[in-house]
């Protein structure tokens, strides 16, 4: 058992137990896997948003504008880029994408979350025989259809951001909702839960033991529904349909995507399901063209230790004498959910890890370049273009797939998924770290 172990751990890239910040490319990347994936469509999710979009403007007073479909901004942030890559020809066109805006959660979770609440309400309503296949889904925001919904209640585990955008759908729609929450989740989190009716159990245990809490709760009861962010197929494909979004962006922006012009993708990553659902969406528009990596802290790479291990047994950051302590509340997860690790073994490139002075400082520089504000969790993909270009593994990875001489036309999408609900007070408290740690006082 012991040597098993050790052999994994073998396979850890050197100074990871250390909390070096390091670039790690994936050695399964690009193998050929038995496609057990092939029921996980996310054309399932685009019919679902598409049909239920009448509703969730009928609902929402923040997606009137967009009649009732979930948007958010793709900008291109050239001084950021300017900042970090001077004026070096090869650094190509640096976007953010801005899930930090998503409305209603204020994050990323806005995508998983409204598809799987969504999905429920439907079931619900069909259920009841409220709703037929082609019913106008705004029969369910009619007074005797809320009041069946709110019999009905949501359970989730959360560092914080999935329960923030659980609990305000799950409201939105009548549902009642229970966020169990871990010990780092933050303060201003909770009270905003609570603030909208929504309770809060506060847990000692870190995220996995909230989740676990939820589960256990949820399974004492008919009425609740259990949002699994460690196995949930909606959340996944939610996530997902983020990508014919992205593809759209860049065609009406006019950046490419083919074999001459890659596109790379940085995601942060907490257990998996955001980043995980947002690079399987792309891959199966983009195939090779896309390149996606992950980013995770340097204290809690999950994904990382998962899939470097081998998938035969789950391997935490603990087991490798990690904490899982860090700042960036979305991505403190200790071990990587077992839905998303096994497709990610053949479709993610790499993972690379940060630490708190550089999101910090990333952050800090971004807003002050930018004027765009982002949360700590949110900055750590910052750095990607740079790892990849800078650094001798990302270089070794560019020469293996004939792109060293194509990053002039390379596009480096950058998604920042959180920040737009964090209060301007814990803001200003973040923007002065960041302003320590990019040294300017
Ligand atoms: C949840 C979250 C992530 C990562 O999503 P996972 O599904 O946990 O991997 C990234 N950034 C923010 C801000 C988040 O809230």
């Amino acid at each position: 058992m012991k040597s098993d172990m050790a052999l994994q751990q073998s396979r850890l890239p050197e100074g990871l137990v250390d909390r070096v910040p390091l670039l790690w490319i994936n050695p399964g990347y690009g193998q050929p896997v038995d496609n057990r994936a092939d029921s996980l469509d996310p054309a399932e999710a685009e019919a679902r948003f598409a049909r239920c979009a009448g509703l969730l403007q009928q609902v929402f007073a923040e997606l009137r504008g967009s009649g009732g479909l979930l948007r958010s901004p793709l900008t291109p942030i050239p001084a950021f880029r300017d900042f970090l890559a001077g004026d070096r020809a090869d650094a190509g066109t640096w976007l953010l994408k801005r899930d930090d805006a998503l409305p209603v959660a204020g994050s990323i979770k806005a995508r998983g979350g409204f598809h799987e609440v969504l999905a429920l309400v439907e079931r619900i309503g069909l259920d009841a025989g409220l709703l037929g296949d082609h019913t106008d889904r705004r029969v369910l925001a009619t007074a005797p259809a809320r009041a069946m919904l709110s019999r009905h209640s949501l359970a989730v585990g959360s560092t914080g951001n999935l329960g923030l955008g659980i609990g305000m759908i799950g409201r939105g729609l009548g549902l009642q909702a229970v966020v169990h929450m871990s010990a780092d989740a933050k303060e201003w989190k909770k009270q905003r839960l609570r603030s909208h009716g929504i309770q809060v159990v506060e847990h000692r245990g870190d995220y996995a033991a909230a989740v676990a809490a939820g589960r256990a709760a949820a399974e004492r009861d008919p009425l609740v529904h259990f949002v699994d962010d460690e196995r949930s197929r909606a959340l996944f494909l939610g996530y997902a349909a983020a990508a014919t979004e992205l593809r759209a962006q860049l065609e009406a922006a006019d950046h490419p995507v083919d074999a001459t012009h890659p596109l790379f993708v940085y995601l942060p990553c907490g257990v998996g399901g955001a980043p995980g659902g947002v690079l399987y969406g792309l891959k199966r528009l983009f195939g090779t063209h896309v390149h996606g990596f992950f980013v995770e802290p340097t204290a809690s790479p999950c994904m990382l230790v998962q899939l470097a291990c081998g998938l035969q047994r789950p391997v935490s950051v603990y087991d490798i004498g990690l904490d899982n302590r860090t700042e960036a509340d979305g991505l403190a997860v200790g071990l990587a959910s077992p839905l998303v690790a096994p497709l990610m073994a053949s479709l993610l490139s790499g993972v690379f890890t940060v630490d708190e002075p550089r999101f910090y400082s990333d952050a800090w520089h971004l807003e002050d370049r930018e004027d765009i504000y982002v949360e700590p969790s949110a900055a750590t993909g910052l750095h990607g273009p740079l790892q990849v270009l800078d650094t001798p593994q990302g270089r070794a990875y560019l020469e293996r797939h004939g792109l060293a001489g194509r990053m002039r036309q390379a596009t480096h999408v950058i998604w920042s998924t959180g920040g737009s609900l964090v209060p301007e007070d814990i803001r200003q408290q973040f923007r002065e770290r960041g302003r320590r740690e990019a040294g300017i006082y």
